[in-house]
């Protein structure tokens, strides 16, 4: 069942997304060659817990670190190691915080140094499709909207949308209704409402679409062992619109990079 929230509620719930957002733009700074995802795990707890907030992923699900980190070939569910990361290494941050009893689930991939060019391009298709998906959640939409939109756009470029994990519901659990698949069809599965709060997270591989998991019992990897992208964030359906409520400007202004891509989903301008 898909629980709808009030203006009030989504508004704490921006809240609870830029705690990671700003987690996210902090960690920006940090991410480079020879620092271990240890080390930025360990940095992002005090960063959160600084706020007033607490780590979302940390103990839920028996999840052993507040940040999942992903290297490569690693999918998602990285969990975070003492291997220093490299020059040309990418690493799919995934954070998450709980405030006020509302969850925030917000997701990006870095580059350390030099990243081979293909690499590079999965990372701009990848996030470019998070845009094309966000764009299809609006009132009148089904959830195969938004799956079909992502699928469509990424398999074009030639790349494998992960089937076995997918974005989901968000608010006072961490994981609610509906999944939200990056895969689907045109008018399929359920319609969207007002007032709901999902996390759409398109995860890309650059080869198969295939995966599986390591013995850590959490890392998920690519079959092939071709790189992997995730970028998420966390959008409300308000006056039949999408409204996103975390942000990749911390980032942005941390990395200097110059981006309106989520101005046409805000209805007030963002003040830093
Ligand atoms: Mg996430
Ligand atoms: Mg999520």
């Amino acid at each position: 069942m898909i629980i709808v929230k009030t203006r009030e509620e989504i508004e704490l719930m921006r809240q609870s997304a830029l705690v990671v957002s700003k987690t996210l733009g902090m960690l920006a700074k940090e991410v480079k060659a020879g620092v271990t995802t240890n080390y930025l795990d360990k940095l992002a707890e005090a960063f959160i817990r600084d706020q007033g907030a607490v780590p979302g992923f940390l103990g839920l699900y028996d999840c052993p670190s507040t940040l999942l980190c992903s290297v490569n070939d690693a999918v998602v569910h990285g969990l975070p190691t003492d291997r220093p990361l490299e020059d040309g290494d990418i690493v799919s941050i995934d954070c998450g915080a709980l405030m006020n009893g509302f969850y925030g689930d917000h997701a990006y991939t870095f580059e350390i140094g030099d990243v081979a060019p293909e690499t590079k391009k999965l990372i701009q298709v990848t996030k470019e499709s998070l845009y094309i998906g966000i764009r299809e959640f609006k009132l009148g939409n089904r959830v195969g909207d938004v799956g079909y939109a992502i699928q469509n756009y990424c398999e074009g470029h030639g790349y494998g949308v992960v089937r076995e994990l997918v974005g989901h519901g968000i608010g006072r659990k961490m994981h609610e209704d509906p999944e939200m698949p990056n895969y689907g069809r045109r008018g399929r599965g359920k319609k969207f409402i007002e007032g709901m709060v999902v996390a759409i997270e398109p995860m890309i591989n650059g080869g198969t679409h295939r995966v599986k998991q390591l013995k850590d019992g959490w890392t998920i990897v690519t079959k092939d062992g071709q790189p992997s992208v995730h970028f998420e964030h966390d959008i409300a359906l308000l006056d039949g619109k999408p409204e996103i409520l975390s942000t990749f400007a911390y980032v942005h202004q941390a990395l200097g990079i110059e981006s309106n891509e989520e101005d046409e989903f805000r209805q007030d301008a963002l003040v830093l």
